[in-house]
Order: structure tokens, then sequence, then C-alpha cells
């Protein structure tokens, strides 16, 4: 059976990301979404709010078929570690441009150095998807502005939500 995880911060997932993960699910028997706890990031959603996201996106966005082999879980410290508990053997990253490469370049051989029975596979952005990160999906949400068709439902109810608490909050106004 063909293991992958696919290690990032998700603070929040968006289509690009459920993409990877849809697209990752039909080639590997397996996916396992690794919601990092990243104390040098400070994050709007904290990571039991990300994995409830992220597993209502799947189970309400993704095909059954393709849910049913999808598992969310939480770690911190070395992807190569969180891939060895889980029985991993492939790491899922995604490409959106050139500077993304740079630095995921740099990890993969990084990884392989640390555990060289695990492999990364990339995945490329879907054209659609090529402009999204979570941190422009804050950035507007921040604003008020739409987010709709860039992250899934789950996210776009919790994002209306905080910028309503921001918007009513005039120290952060
Ligand atoms: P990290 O903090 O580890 O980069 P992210 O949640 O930002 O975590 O991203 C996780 C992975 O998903 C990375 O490999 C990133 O390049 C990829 N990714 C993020 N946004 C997109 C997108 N729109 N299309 C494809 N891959 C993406």
């Amino acid at each position: 059976m063909s293991v992958s995880i696919y290690p990032g911060s998700f603070d929040p997932i968006t289509y690009g990301h459920l993409d990877i993960v849809e697209r990752a699910a039909r080639v590997f028997d397996r996916v396992i979404v690794a919601v990092l706890r990243n104390p040098r990031k400070a994050a709007l959603f904290d990571e039991a709010d990300r994995v409830e996201i992220i597993r209502r996106a799947i189970e309400e966005e993704l095909p059954p078929e393709v849910a049913r082999r999808v598992s969310i879980v939480r770690f911190d410290g070395l992807t190569v570690e969180a891939a060895r508990q889980h029985g991993a053997e492939f790491v899922v990253r995604g490409l959106r441009a050139m500077s993304d490469f740079e630095t995921e370049l740099q990890m993969a051989h990084f990884n392989r150095k640390l555990a060289p029975g695990i492999d990364t596979v990339f995945f490329m952005t879907a054209l659609e998807h090529a402009y999204l990160s979570s941190s422009l999906v804050k950035e507007i949400a921040r604003f008020g502005g739409d987010v709709g068709g860039m992250v899934p439902a789950a996210v776009a109810e919790r994002l209306r939500s905080v910028a309503a608490e921001w918007s009513g909050d005039p120290a952060v106004g």
C-alpha cells in the first residue's frame, strides 16, 4: 500500500491545497494531511480548528471514494519524523511558481538526506489555483473581500465570522 503525507500550515486550507489532496489521493492509496504546529508562525486558526475545517472541507467537497483515502493528523518537528510515524514513504508538496521551487527543492534534498527512504512528490498547481495562498485569502478576508471560489465553504464561513470580529474591534479595525 502506498502512503503519502502532505504537510503544511493550512492556515486556512484553500482550493489550491484541496486540489492537491484530491489529486494525491488518486495516485496514492492513502494521503495523510499533516497540519503543522509552527511556533514561529503566528496562525489565524489554531491546529484544532484547522484540522476541523479540513475535515469538513474533505467531507463536503471531495467525492466520497477520494475522501475515504484521506486522513488528517497534527504534527510538530520534522516532516520525515511524522512520515515515519505514520508509515508514509512519500511526502506530497505543491508547486505554484519558481519561487516555490527553490525552497521546495532545498527541503526535498534536506528530507532525503535525513530519510533516504522517503521521497518527495510534487504536484503542479492547477492553473485556476496558481495565484492562491493562505496569506492572500486572509488578507482579502481581513478587508471584507469575497473569498468565494478560493476556499472551501467551511473556511469561508469561519473567515466571515473572524472578519466580523475584526470589524467590530476598534483596536484592530
Ligand atoms: P507551508 O507553510 O508548509 O508552506 P502551506 O499550507 O502554505 O504550508 O502549503 C503547503 C503546501 O501546499 C506547499 O507545498 C505549498 O507550495 C502548497 N500550496 C499552497 N498553495 C497552493 C496552491 N494554490 N496550489 C498548489 N499548491 C499549493
